[in-house]
């Protein structure tokens, strides 16, 4: 069988939690912290990056340090993972479901003014399979309403939005606010894993605080106050020292991960050129504004029903494929408070995209094996 995924082991994990346990010192903002957190501030030039237990957990954080409150609203597109809604939602926001493009899962920029109002807090674009939104858009629209951007950067990690004067600027380093994920199912793993990065000043301070349960611990360890208290609200936002022993093995080996991405990613984007020219199948779409990470391959069937039938039909190939996301406006928890327009395209993605085994061990033999079944169910039908 050829699972949907496989999360990679560098194999220097083990050998770095050994080395966090010998330590002594095993809860969080350790050591492995302190790499991971250099990792990010010089190669994102964040203000500040902060390792948390999860993408939701950061997403969390952003929503209290914009201060979101009852009935602020938050634009967040319908296609994307529950955490993107819930955790504005927790704060008491109001969700306002934008609709994906017609070309690309993400969200379509061009609603976006349409949906503002004088209660708009924030729009939190999320880059989808990686491939970044067009930020000099969704940045202008912010400047000109005084919004901030959140970036969900789950799984966007090591990505490059391209601007007008051709500068590749890393996701995450563009809105006030980004949020990373290092699930097992990302790019860089470490089992449950993220990270909030900071590049607004504003926020720095706060973000210290929330991170560690509402108290000034950080400032009184800089030796900057006497003693140290309870002075916010906050969580236990940080993780420990083994979560970051773990993930600081994967940094180090970010690159060739990344590059094994993309090999693959190619060789799919390759081998099933001839179904697109044919409209058999429509391939993902990547605008001159993005390069890729290799997150994600997904194929846009014609059906919901031409997708199940392939699904199955490559599970009997032993190939596990998988559909994603159902639109959140629709789904069980959030229908009943929702009162604006059907979401055609975020509709229409829920039924017809299915996505690739796409893991790092997986081989270039295996990869022409799913290519061929996937070319054999098309043609054949
Ligand atoms: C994976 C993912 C999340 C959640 O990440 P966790 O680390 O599991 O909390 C949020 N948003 C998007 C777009 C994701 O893909």
């Amino acid at each position: 069988m050829i699972p949907f995924n496989k999360p990679y082991i560098t194999k220097k994990e083990v050998c770095y939690i050994n080395d966090a346990v010998a330590l002594g010192h095993i809860s969080g903002n350790g050591k492995y912290t302190k790499l991971c957190h250099k990792y990010f501030e010089e190669k994102y030039n964040f203000k500040k990056a902060l390792l948390t237990t999860s993408c939701t957990d950061a997403l969390e954080m952003c929503a209290m340090l914009a201060q979101i409150e009852d009935k602020d609203e938050v634009i967040v597109p319908s296609y994307t993972f529950v955490s993107t809604a819930l955790a504005f939602i927790r704060q008491g926001a109001k969700i306002i479901f934008c609709d994906s493009r017609e070309d690309h899962p993400g969200m379509n920029e061009d609603l976006i003014e349409s949906l503002i109002t004088k209660k708009t807090k924030a729009i939190i674009p999320v880059h989808y399979a990686g491939i970044s939104c067009n930020m000099e858009r969704i940045l202008e629209i912010a400047n000109k309403y005084n919004l901030l951007v959140i970036e969900d950067a789950a799984q966007s990690i090591g990505n490059y939005y391209i601007n007008n004067e051709g500068e590749k600027k890393l996701l995450g380093t563009l809105g006030n606010l980004s949020a990373f994920s290092f699930h097992e199912t990302k790019n860089i793993q470490s089992g449950e894993g993220g990270l909030l990065g900071i590049n607004d000043d504003r926020y720095i301070n706060r973000a210290e605080i929330l991170w560690e349960k509402g108290t000034n611990r950080a400032v009184f360890f800089r030796g900057e106050v006497d003693k140290y208290g309870w002075v916010d609200i906050g969580s236990s936002f940080l993780p420990s020292e083994i979560i970051a022993a773990f993930l600081w093995a994967q940094l180090e080996e970010i690159e060739s991960i990344q590059s094994r991405r993309i090999t693959i990613w190619d060789m799919y984007n390759k081998g099933l050129q001839d179904l697109a020219e044919q409209n058999l199948v429509r391939l993902p779409y990547i605008p001159s504004y993005s390069t890729n990470n290799g997150h994600m391959y997904y194929l846009i069937c014609q059906s919901l029903e031409q997708r199940t039938r392939l699904i199955e039909f490559l599970r009997q190939k032993g190939i596990y494929s998988a559909f994603h996301y159902q639109s959140l406006h629709k789904s069980d928890y959030y229908r009943k408070y929702y009162n604006g327009g059907e979401l055609y395209y975020s509709n229409f993605y829920s039924q017809t995209l299915v996505r690739l085994p796409l893991f790092y061990e997986l081989t270039d033999d295996q990869v022409s094996f799913i290519i061929k079944a996937v070319k054999e169910f098309f043609f054949n039908k």
